[in-house]
């Protein structure tokens, strides 16, 4: 996301972690009665797989006992849920988030409805500490806002509210007042769903869950936002993925909307780095009297919005920069984090260069601002060293040199594309180190040299006079 001080995006993205780290990057579509098709968001699956020893798990993966991706629930978890549809037909808590508007401004209501299974012999649900609980059914209060199924009635639920306007605060996102990151302005609202913790236990057969997200009334959600009020929906199907794109009634996208699904699509098969999730859930953010902190903003898998007034024609295209953030399903250690913006930005201009929205040299003057040294002592591997918008912008000119690099070392035959490839096809976080020995590997030693010069030090590379021409992609 970008401040409105200068910088796109911020990704906080532990829903990539949980949902594209451990394999099941889209929802599997499970049956929904015909009237809430419409409404019906998302399905999510994670179904346990007998190993000797296990009886429970725990949803998101990210926390709790199955937080590491190498234990043994972390295995279990990896290896039971892919991407594809259950092929089984083990038994599973099913996990409704249904989410409403409420009256009161500033406030949103979500129900969570389960029907459990009879294998299932605990189930413990902690709520985020923001959350007011006003109703429940079948489930006794354990302190600390987890609450614990009574074990009586199969069919259970919990309703709480939730406040609405959030702010982005590096890299956290918290409740205040002034400019928003999230906000419900009364006609309309963007909100993030609330990802409470899950953890279960079961008797003899294993036990999964599946969660479908819905909206009452009007709205609509991907995987982790969701946008109450009225609005048109256009979709575009590319290159396996879905592209849902949300026009509130209070707002007119300043582009073309066929431009702007165009440009997505496009972008869509242009970038071959892995990671391409079903469904891409985008909302243009109405502008008229709301502060927002961001220009763009996105979360989870491929949930993102972006200001409605954004333009295409643009080195720094929020659109794109979002969308390949929602590219980016690897995990990074903080001496790699870098990569998260330093790429969007570059790919962003460098996507909207070969789709014909931006000139060369447009391109250029932008990244030949990041190279004139008001970023004094920033390194990249080293986060706290960061001048502001360092990661975008110091970030983007090493992506744009690294890439030129590749490419000249491997006659065109690979680029960054390749790195960013098998940092997305690793389970493991990836580190500083990592990043280089991968240069060297897809480069050369020349290049794995240049990537620990200009990451690890203050040296800048050049600006290149024509770091976007060369083949490959
Ligand atoms: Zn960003």
């Amino acid at each position: 996301m970008r401040l409105r001080s200068g910088l796109v995006c911020a990704m906080l993205c532990l829903g990539c972690f949980v949902l594209v780290g451990f394999g099941f990057t889209g929802g599997a579509a499970l049956s929904v009665s015909a009237e809430d098709v419409d409404a019906v968001i998302s399905h999510s699956v994670l179904a346990g797989e007998t190993v000797p020893g296990v009886r429970q798990l725990s949803w998101p993966p990210h926390r709790g006992v199955s937080a590491a991706p190498d234990s043994p629930l972390g295995t279990l978890i990896a290896s039971a849920a892919g991407p594809q549809e259950p092929t089984d037909q083990r038994s599973a808590i099913a996990y409704t988030q249904r989410f409403v508007q409420v009256k009161q401004q500033g406030t949103f209501q979500a129900s969570h409805e389960y029907r459990v299974p009879e294998e299932l012999r605990s189930l413990r649900v902690r709520l985020p500490p923001a959350a007011t609980v006003t109703d429940k059914s079948g489930f006794s209060h354990a302190g600390n806002g987890t609450y614990e199924w009574t074990g009586a009635r199969t069919a259970v639920s919990l309703t709480y509210q939730m406040p609405a306007n959030r702010s982005h605060d590096d890299g956290d996102l918290r409740a205040v007042s002034d400019e928003y990151a999230y906000v419900d302005a009364g006609e309309w609202a963007i909100v993030e769903q609330p990802q409470p913790d899950h953890h279960w236990t079961w008797d003899d057969q294993p036990v999964g869950l599946e969660r479908s997200v819905r909206v009452a009334g009007e709205g609509a959600a991907g995987q982790r936002m969701v946008y109450f009020g009225p609005y048109r929906e256009y979709t575009r199907e590319a290159h396996g993925q879905q592209f849902r794109l949300i026009v509130p009634e209070a707002t007119a996208l300043s582009v073309d909307r066929r431009a702007l699904l165009d440009s997505l699509a496009a972008a869509s098969d242009t970038l071959r780095v892995g990671d391409r999730d079903d469904e891409v859930f985008v909302v243009a953010a109405p502008t008229e009297g709301v502060e927002w902190q961001l220009r763009g903003l996105q979360r989870g898998p491929a949930d993102f919005w972006v200001q409605a007034d954004e333009p295409l024609a643009t080195p720094e295209n929020v659109w794109l920069h979002e969308y390949v953030h929602t590219r980016q399903g690897y995990r990074l250690a903080p001496d790699l984090e870098w990569t998260r913006e330093g790429t969007a930005v570059y790919y962003a201009a460098l996507l909207s260069l070969e789709q014909g929205l931006v000139s060369g040299d447009a391109i250029r003057a932008r990244l030949d601002s990041c190279a004139d040294g008001e970023f004094g002592a920033s390194t990249l591997s080293s986060p706290d060293t960061w001048e502001p918008s360092a990661d975008y912008c110091l970030g983007a000119l090493v992506a744009s040199d690294l890439d030129r690099r590749l490419r000249l070392a491997s006659d065109g035959e690979r680029s960054l594309q390749t790195v960013l490839r098998r940092l997305n096809a690793r389970e493991q976080p990836a580190t500083a180190e990592t990043f280089v020995i991968l240069l060297g590997s897809v480069g050369d030693g020349s290049v794995a040299a240049a990537g620990s010069l200009y990451t690890m030090t203050t040296e800048r590379p050049s600006p290149s006079p024509s770091p976007f021409r060369g083949p490959g992609s």
